[in-house]
């Protein structure tokens, strides 16, 4: 627990480690206090601007169309089949962890769901590609990117069968490496992790696939009504919207996409490589090549005898969190581990 790391007050340099809501860039936090004192701007220049930025971004081609929707990723996990199920019926998904299993379930009321591979025990990596089996005829093939729970994180984008559009949750790593948005059918995040504060769901749609919802699909929920509407259907989070906005382009300011991927892989390999030498005292059940840069799982205390009730620790490493904080965490770490190892 980081107790001892979180329970500061804002005017205090804090560290928060929590998986989300999560942290807000400081700089922007202090912007945004002085901005809702005479804040003028209309609806529509919020969620242009916002647009535009991820836009520049993520690169994202101009057949993909930008929706700012509400009801969270778990909105999605019922969007996504509503909009895409029609095609043929039937949907295939990879189970990673908790999420995906979620949005598994949530699809299976609004279609055919067969999972990419089989289940196991306990979710520790992604399953090797030997293993996957695709449907061609699947009306998509659905992924969760990092799964913020277990810390187990895709590495790079599964191929899937050719004219098969690809889903994807990126609600917990969205904009913190570099995505090539033309592999996909549909990306997906809440904001409330990386990009912003809870409240809006970035959905970014290859225009194709647009047009084709179940009959049943609410009217918020609809892409094709969302899209034509410039998100304007009904009324949108503009504040959470304007957030966005603000972070993200605090994050171009800082870099961009490439260097937010830099600081996740400075501050994830900090605290697993403490974990990796710390003898056993510390450890992680996440197969290496599925370590999620953004959610570190980790056990401790596993070498101390009559600690039998110890559950697991997460530390969050979003990208307001800064390499500092993640030095603060694998300071704590080790001076711990010295006061407390066998
Ligand atoms: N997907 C992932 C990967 C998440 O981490 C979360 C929330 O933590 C969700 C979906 C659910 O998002 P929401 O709480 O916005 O419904």
């Amino acid at each position: 627990r980081s107790t001892s790391l979180t329970n500061h007050t804002m005017t205090q340099e804090f560290s928060y480690f929590a998986p989300g809501p999560a942290k807000i860039p400081e700089e922007v936090l202090r912007r945004l206090q002085e901005e809702l004192l005479c804040h003028k701007d209309t609806h529509i220049s919020v969620l242009e601007a916002t647009e535009k930025t991820v836009r520049e971004l993520l690169n994202v081609p101009s057949n993909y169309r930008v929706v700012f929707m509400q009801g969270g990723g778990t909105g999605q996990f019922a969007a996504v089949p509503l909009n895409l199920m029609a095609r043929t019926g039937k949907a295939d998904y990879f189970v990673t962890g908790s999420w995906s299993a979620k949005a598994a379930k949530e699809a299976a009321k609004y279609g055919q769901v067969t999972e990419v591979v089989p289940r196991g025990e306990r979710y520790t990596g992604v399953p090797p590609t030997s293993t996957w089996t695709l449907d061609p005829q699947a009306s998509y093939v659905y992924y969760c990117a990092n799964e913020t729970v277990e810390g187990v994180e895709f590495q790079s984008v599964p191929e899937v069968p050719e004219g098969v559009p690809l889903v994807c949750d990126m609600s917990s790593n969205f904009f913190t490496r570099p995505v090539d948005v033309s592999k996909f059918g549909v990306i997906y995040g809440g904001a409330q992790k990386n990009i912003g504060c809870a409240g809006v769901t970035l959905v970014i749609i290859r225009e194709d696939l647009l047009g084709n919802p179940l009959p049943i699909c609410p009217v918020v929920f609809d892409y094709t009504i969302m899209d034509k509407n410039k998100s304007l259907y009904n009324t949108p989070p503009t504040f959470p919207i304007h957030v966005m906005g603000e972070v993200l382009g605090w994050v171009r300011k800082e870099g961009g996409v490439q260097e937010m991927e830099r600081r996740c892989l400075e501050k994830s390999s900090m605290i697993y490589s403490i974990v990796d030498t710390s003898g056993g005292f510390y450890s992680t059940v996440v197969e290496p090549g599925s370590r999620s840069r953004v959610n570190v799982v980790f056990r401790g205390l596993l070498s101390l005898k009559g600690h039998r009730s110890v559950g697991g620790v997460r530390a969050s490493l979003y990208n307001a969190l800064t390499v500092k904080d993640a030095r603060r965490l694998a300071n704590f770490m080790v001076s711990f581990k010295e006061q407390h190892g066998a």
